[in-house]
């Protein structure tokens, strides 16, 4: 058996107990298609990446192919490369700001499509890190509801270096005050925290495919 087979097999028992259903994101972000596809032949369908290029020359004739598979893009959007990122994913979770929602708006509307999204909130408040600022996310959330935009929930990348939970709790309680259903967060070091903060989509990466150079 594949190691991310017995990996996935091992964090889904760690998960299962929790009566909320969790999705656990196999983030393959690196790793080219063949160190993926033993996972995509074991019927995971929710694969993740963080750049658009490589995710169009890694995801295009699979997902074709298998169109189970749903593709989540969890890292920055540049403007430019939000037309493809709508085409090829099902799921985008870096959404941070007006500019994006409108894109991502325009390019769905072109091609009849609605994208799945969560709010990226800067959680830690750490001035060189992507995603919303607490203040802005009253504004963000209307604009997106106005647009009838698909969406499901927020999404963080807490601090590194420090214990997570003060951020995971945060991230529970601002999902709950907008009354989203979903929420993302949770990493190789810390999904079984989060899943203990409501989270409902963990990306995990190394811990199913191995480090990464
Ligand atoms: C790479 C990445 C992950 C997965 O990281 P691991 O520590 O390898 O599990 C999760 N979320 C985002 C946004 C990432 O860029």
């Amino acid at each position: 058996m594949h190691k991310s087979i017995s990996n996935l097999i091992s964090i889904k028992s760690e998960v299962e107990n929790l009566e909320k259903k969790l999705e656990i994101i196999a983030v393959a972000k690196t790793f080219p298609i063949n160190h993926i596809l033993p996972l995509i032949e074991f019927g995971h369908n929710h694969f993740g990446e963080n750049k658009v290029q490589e995710a169009l020359s890694k995801w295009t004739e699979i997902k074709i192919k298998r169109p189970n598979i749903q593709l989540h893009m969890i890292g920055k959007l540049q403007s430019n490369k939000i037309k493809h990122a709508v085409k090829l994913f099902d799921y985008i979770h870096s959404v941070e700001n007006l500019k994006i929602a409108k894109k991502i708006y325009d390019e769905q509307n072109k091609i009849n499509k609605r994208v799945k999204i969560f709010l990226q909130v800067n959680i830690g408040e750490e001035p060189q890190k992507a995603g919303l600022k607490i203040q802005d996310i009253d504004e963000v959330v209307n604009y997106c509801k106005n647009l009838n935009l698909d969406v499901l929930g927020f999404m963080c990348i807490p601090p590194g270096k420090t214990d997570p939970t003060i951020y995971f709790k945060k991230m529970k309680e601002l999902n709950f005050r907008y009354n989203f259903k979903e929420l993302s967060m949770g990493m190789s070091s810390d999904y079984l925290l989060a899943s203990k903060y409501n989270s409902t989509f963990l990306r995990i990466g190394s811990k199913i495919f191995g480090s990464r150079n």
